[in-house]
């Protein structure tokens, strides 16, 4: 299709697009929008949100990028919520000093991004759902195009392409408790990294306070950016212990280590959750400001928030490691760009703040998607010898198709699958040590060996999703060793990556990113720079 009359470009997704998990997205997306706010004090919140470890060169770009965003947004048919006066109306979210939020009640990613989806049929871009990326094909250090496997059809393709946009998301499903969609499974990570891209700060995983105790549905900051409050099993309001200036709407790791530490030391409910309690707001709050929250509390966990307080437990969240990037989205790896989720900008550092996600989608989303539209009719099409392209294809119609005796062995990939998201939960949690994360490498690596032997659910029948699972495990156990490997590497405490046998920062030797690169051997770990700008660290209080 013609973009802009310049490049020809499509959509590919493994769900229907309207279902990726920005959908899920409750809270808003910040942006400076007001006269009292400023740019750089977005900046400065964010900086200190990721505990110095976010690059403040991009995060000058997130935050100058993002008011023109969000009005470009409104043009194209976006209905934030307004205040009293007419304007867009903002909430606070945590960690930031100025309720900086936009949203659209409680269904701000919902409503962006099928606005989006409209803009682009408008616009007569061309969308393959259910299209799953299987390997992006690199001749001569070059990206020309990827591997596709049609779930519907179970059909291999080769798409030719002069540059990939990976937008795939985060791998949350590799945790047992996690808020985040069956479809994120780190894919885009796993196969850029098989492809030879950098992998950046995997070690840092968020964990978000306030998740369903049972179903870990997230129950969004919104709730507590309205006014909600957190009791233990006392009735106390703990966060006065832990951010007395902050309180509830402290960062995500503070908030999340002390529920954490406040179940631990036995003064949750039933030993496993505490309260996030909003009845103190009234109901026509509830209902006009946090309805989708409101809804989900009643199915979730039969209980009315404007009536009875909430269990909560913390859960994973958000990928803040990924594809390094640059500001324009480019990886090391020519031909290759990302954004969103999965890319490692990186804007969040060690630990992202709240409303920061969805802002770093659509302003680094964007950027992304002009510099390809820029670039790509310039460059010639990379000239590729059908043998490599039917290598790849054999090697995958080997893998998918054929009915072959692939494996004996009766061991079976849920299982696998379900041994790795509990050792992630477990010791590659919240609160880490040396011992707990030495002992998940070593399990990792085993159940990556029990992988290899699997029997592979092959067959040529349509929507075979047990085939689009083992290769879903396959992704999240690349990425869960390198998310262990870092962890333990990291000797140090910084923003969600809290170690008990090193709590303090330690900027002398740690205050640089982790770049890991694919190997033989397997993953290889370097440092790479920190770009420090206006904001030099400093001890970093709430
Ligand atoms: C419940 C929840 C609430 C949140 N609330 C907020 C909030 O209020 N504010 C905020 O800033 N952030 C929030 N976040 C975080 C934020 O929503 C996400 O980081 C962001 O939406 C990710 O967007 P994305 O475009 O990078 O990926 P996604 O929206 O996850 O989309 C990924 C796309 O890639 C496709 N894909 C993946 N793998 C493949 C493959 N192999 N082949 C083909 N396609 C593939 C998927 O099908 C999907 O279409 C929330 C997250 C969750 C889980």
């Amino acid at each position: 299709m013609n973009v802009s009359g310049k490049a020809d470009a499509a959509v590919l997704s493994k769900v229907y697009p309207t279902r990726s998990h920005s959908g899920a997205a409750q809270g808003g997306f910040n942006a400076v929008m007001g006269e009292d706010d400023s740019i750089e004090a977005h900046v400065f919140d964010t900086v200190k949100g990721s505990d110095y470890l976010g690059d403040q060169e991009a995060i000058e770009v997130l935050c100058s990028d993002g008011p023109r965003v969000i009005l470009d947004l409104e043009r194209m048919g976006v209905p934030w919520t307004r205040a009293e006066d007419g304007r867009i109306a903002q909430r606070s979210l945590g960690g930031a000093g100025f309720p900086r939020a936009c949203f659209a009640a409680d269904f701000s990613g919902h409503v962006v991004l099928h606005t989006l989806y409209e803009q682009a049929l408008k616009r007569g871009v061309k969308t393959y759902p259910e299209w799953h990326l299987l390997e992006i094909l690199v001749d001569k250090g070059r990206v020309f195009g990827a591997v596709i496997y049609d779930l519907a059809r179970a059909r291999l393709e080769v798409i030719r392409a002069k540059r990939i946009v990976l937008a795939t998301g985060g791998y949350g499903r590799a945790f047992l408790k996690t808020t985040n969609g069956h479809a994120n499974t780190g894919d885009g990570m796993a196969i850029a990294y098989r492809a030879g891209a950098v992998l950046s700060d995997m070690e840092f995983v968020q964990f978000h306070p306030t998740t369903l105790y049972g179903t870990n549905i997230l129950i969004s900051e919104a709730a507590r950016g309205e006014g909600g409050y957190l009791r233990n099993a006392l009735g106390e309001r703990f966060m006065a212990e832990y951010a007395p200036g902050k309180m509830e709407l402290a960062p995500r790791d503070v908030v999340a280590r002390a529920i954490f530490k406040e179940i631990k030391e036995g003064r949750g409910f039933e030993g496993h959750y505490v309260h996030l309690d909003l009845t103190h707001l009234g109901e026509r709050l509830v209902a006009e400001r946090l309805p989708q929250v409101r809804d989900l509390a009643i199915r979730y966990s039969g209980v009315d928030p404007a009536r009875v307080p909430m269990p909560i437990e913390p859960a994973q969240h958000y990928s803040m490691g990924g594809v390094r990037t640059d500001v324009w989205g480019m990886t090391g790896l020519e031909g290759l760009m990302a954004a969103g989720e999965v890319a490692n900008v990186s804007v969040h550092g060690a630990n992202r703040l709240g409303g920061n996600s969805l802002l770093e989608t659509v302003v680094f989303g964007a950027r992304a998607g002009r510099k390809a539209a820029e670039l790509a009719p310039g460059e010639p099409w990379p000239d590729v010898s059908s043998n490599t392209v039917k290598d790849a294809l054999d090697r995958w119609n080997r893998l998918c198709l054929a009915p072959s005796a692939h494996s004996r062995s009766d061991d079976d990939q849920f299982a696998v699958r379900r041994e790795m998201a509990t050792i992630m939960t477990n010791q590659v949690g919240v609160f880490r040590t040396g011992v707990e994360l030495e002992d998940a490498v070593a399990r990792l690596e085993g159940l990556r060996k029990r992988y290899r032997d699997l029997p592979v659910p092959v067959g040529p029948q349509p929507f075979n999703y047990g085939l689009m699972d083992y290769i879903e495990v396959g992704h999240l156990l690349d990425l869960s060793e390198i998310i262990a490997r870092g962890a333990l590497a990291r000797r140090e405490s910084r923003g969600a990556h809290y170690r008990l046998d090193f709590p303090q920062r330690d900027d002398r030797n740690w205050l640089h990113h982790t770049f890991a690169h694919t190997t033989d051997r397997g993953p290889e770990f370097s440092a790479g720079p920190v770009s420090i700008t206006r904001f030099q660290p400093q001890e970093r209080g709430y």
